[in-house]
């Protein structure tokens, strides 16, 4: 394009704004959808890619947040003790959703962190819209981790949502140990390999109230054990704290 057409082209833009495109495949989003919950927002997604996702609606467990017709699920009824209030998620964790996790956590497709963002501001309408949190946190990963990726999904995810939701970021926890991928252990290897794995560490002085209310995002939720084991490190630091949880998909 010469100068002039795009000088143009920018004055065509103005006076007749491009649709937007879709955050996934890139086609132009002729309507939006309407958004889950009480407030309407237009959807990143186009309607052919949101179908691809199973959107966590209707009945639920009411502590660990997949669907689930009664009080809590058999998993939940099991767990004894357990240092947080309960969890929600945005979406069913199928074949469409380990696929963009991937995208995004192993193969650094840094564009679908707002994708992320907005299936979690999903869940948050939901479920914590009407909560006063104090702040939102994020489960960290290893040092040796984080230079691998370069960023820690789980962070990004929680700044984009506490921008989405007017809600601070805290980081408030370390990991300890570098811990293997969690799918490939099982049930039992998956909590052991997970104890104390955490501890508290402030990034600065906070402004909390007492027994402040704090989310604690990820990507996914499997057994409980990373947020309960995350929760309990906060709360040895910051007695009393109201633990949640909030994971794209379940
Ligand atoms: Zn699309
Ligand atoms: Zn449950």
């Amino acid at each position: 394009m010469s100068g002039w057409q795009r000088v143009l082209r920018g004055m065509l833009d103005i006076l007749y704004p491009p649709p937007p495109l879709c955050a996934l495949c890139e086609r132009p989003l002729r309507h939006f959808l309407q958004g889950r919950g009480a407030v309407e927002e237009p959807s990143l997604l186009c309607v052919a890619c949101e179908k691809q996702f199973a959107f966590i609606a209707g009945e639920i467990c009411h502590v660990c947040g997949r669907p689930w017709i009664g009080e809590s699920c058999g998993d939940c009824l099991r767990r004894k003790e357990r240092d947080f209030l309960f969890s929600r998620s945005a979406v069913r964790y199928n074949d469409k959703m380990k696929e963009l996790l991937a995208r995004y956590k192993y193969r650094g497709d840094r564009k679908l962190a707002e994708v992320m963002a907005f299936f979690l501001q999903q869940a948050w309408r939901l479920h914590y819209a009407e909560m006063k949190v104090d702040c939102l946190t994020y489960i960290p990963l290893h040092e040796a981790r984080l230079f691998e990726r370069t960023f820690n999904q789980a962070e990004e995810m929680a700044c984009l949502l506490g921008k989405r939701v007017g809600v601070p970021v805290y980081g408030m926890l370390e990991r300890r140990k570098a811990t293997e991928k969690q799918s490939k252990k099982d049930r039992a290897g998956r909590l052991h390999a997970l104890e104390n794995v955490f501890s508290y560490a402030p990034c600065g002085k906070y402004d909390l109230p007492e027994r402040p209310v704090i989310v604690l995002v990820d990507d996914v939720y499997t057994t409980g054990t990373t947020v309960a084991e995350a929760g309990r490190a906060i709360r040895t630091g910051i007695s009393g704290a109201q633990i949640y949880g909030l994971t794209v998909a379940r």
